[in-house]
């Protein structure tokens, strides 16, 4: 609502000229028409200018009332805000652009929007040239740039940098706002350095302990017992426990081989013959305490290392065997299935209870330390099934009721099967036979 005290004010232009009419009357009444113009020109003017005044100190006045009726600090907590907001977005990106792993924001396009100084250092990135380029154009025949290529979907480990090639990295892409995508990639080399100091480390302690080792078990050998009837207990021990060590040190070798290794051979591994020699095998280290069952239901041979997925699928039927008790069963099973194919050894043992499952290919895990070594295990038989397993892209699966038993599956992708031989001769000649 407006204040009383505009009326008067905005009255000025309508009082005004009456009031000079009201002056020249009276002027022209007191009896002289050029004194009474006078007089009324100067009163005019004299009111006109307080009127002004008034004017103007209402217009003041209104407006300092209008500042301190207005909620007092609208315009000033709004700048504040957006003083604050603008410091805190600058020493983001600030931090941002001195964060140790290298970022760039790729926009829908795939081009570049921004990148750090790590994405100068570990990606090879120029600032400017390189603002608004295709990241993969710029980084062509580089690990990265097939990556990208392909979607980086999953995060990629141990990729050289660009930039540097003595360095590695892990790279992964991340959504950013709507279109965008921001590209991380961390400097992983000590890691990796680290993991070859330990592999470097127990490869080599088990190369230095394989000879003394082989060397002991000899001699244990040719001792014998009927020499020293009252030390056959002492020596049956120790020619277990060199034996033992034996097959832990070969463990270790296998598993630092395996660690090393980015692929496998690739040769046909008949899965009729090595079905057959599993079920063998099984029939002896069992030595008739247990039932084996043979199932093949797939006629599919694999493609890959013959040495480790024979140790690796003996593995689980020789755990099998070791882990359940006499009277039960084990069945080993190939079958075929929608994604490939499956190959299972399910016992009727004494089964694992559900906390355990996630680390049982952990090296040296044990669910019992005492059984294991009882059966002459290492504690390393699954880590092993899981590197070999990994080396021919294929997974293990565990399934298993404590009391009632266990199925451990090695599931493979169909680019790991092979047609029969006698199928590809089929094919060869039409599929006819004479
Ligand atoms: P180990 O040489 O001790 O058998 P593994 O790596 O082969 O070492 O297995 C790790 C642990 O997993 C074993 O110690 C055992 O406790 C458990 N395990 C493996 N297979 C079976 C099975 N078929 N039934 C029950 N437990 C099993």
């Amino acid at each position: 609502m407006m204040p009383q005290r505009t009326t008067p004010v905005s009255a000025y232009p309508v009082a005004l000229p009456s009031m000079l009419a009201g002056l020249l009357l009276a002027g022209s009444l007191l009896g002289s028409c050029w004194h009474a113009s006078m007089t009324g020109l100067a009163v005019t003017a004299i009111l006109e200018l307080v009127f002004l005044l008034q004017y103007f100190r209402h217009r003041v006045n209104a407006h300092i009332a209008f500042t301190q009726r207005r909620p007092k600090s609208t315009p000033d907590r709004f700048m504040i805000r957006s003083r604050r907001l603008a410091a805190s977005l600058n020493d983001l990106r600030v931090t941002a652009s001195r964060l140790p792993d290298a970022l760039v924001l790729i926009d829908s396009h795939d081009r570049v929007r921004w990148f750090n100084q790590a994405a100068e250092r570990l990606l090879g990135l120029r600032r400017p040239d390189d603002r608004g380029v295709r990241l993969e154009a710029r980084l062509a025949r580089t690990e990265l740039a097939d990556w990208l290529h392909e979607g980086g979907i999953d995060p990629l480990n141990h990729v050289t940098a660009p930039g540097q090639p003595s360095r590695q990295l892990q790279v992964s892409l991340l959504p950013y706002g709507q279109q965008m995508r921001l590209l991380l990639a961390r400097d992983i080399s000590h890691m990796t350095r680290l993991e070859q100091v330990r592999r470097d480390f127990v490869a080599n302690v088990s190369h230095e302990l394989r000879t003394p080792l082989t060397v002991i078990h000899g001699y244990l050998e040719l001792l014998d017992p009927e020499d020293m009837p009252e030390h056959v207990q002492i020596l049956d021990e120790m020619r277990l426990q060199s034996k033992r060590m034996e097959q832990i040190v070969e463990d270790l070798l296998t598993l630092s081989r395996l660690e090393t290794q980015n692929h496998v051979s690739e040769e046909r591994v008949g899965m009729v013959p090595l079905l057959a020699t599993l079920r063998k095998e099984a029939e002896a280290l069992s030595q008739g305490r247990h039932t084996i069952v043979l199932e093949n239901h797939c006629d599919r041979d694999l493609q890959g290392s013959m040495k480790d997925l024979h140790s690796a699928l003996s593995n689980l039927v020789s755990n099998a065997i070791r882990y359940t008790s006499t009277g039960g069963s084990i069945t080993i099973r190939w079958a075929c299935s929608e994604a490939g194919a499956i190959y299972s050894v399910t016992d009727t043992g004494f089964g694992i209870a559900e906390s355990h499952l996630a680390r049982l290919t952990e090296r040296f895990y044990r669910i019992s330390s005492s059984r294991s070594r009882e059966s002459g295990g290492t504690g390393l038989g699954l880590s092993i099934v899981k590197h070999v397993l990994n080396l021919h892209q294929a997974r293990l699966e565990i399934r298993s009721v404590p009391g009632q038993g266990s199925t451990f599956a090695c599931v493979f992708g169909p680019e790991r099967l092979l047609k029969p031989e006698n199928h590809e001769l089929d094919a060869l000649s039409g599929g006819h036979h004479d």
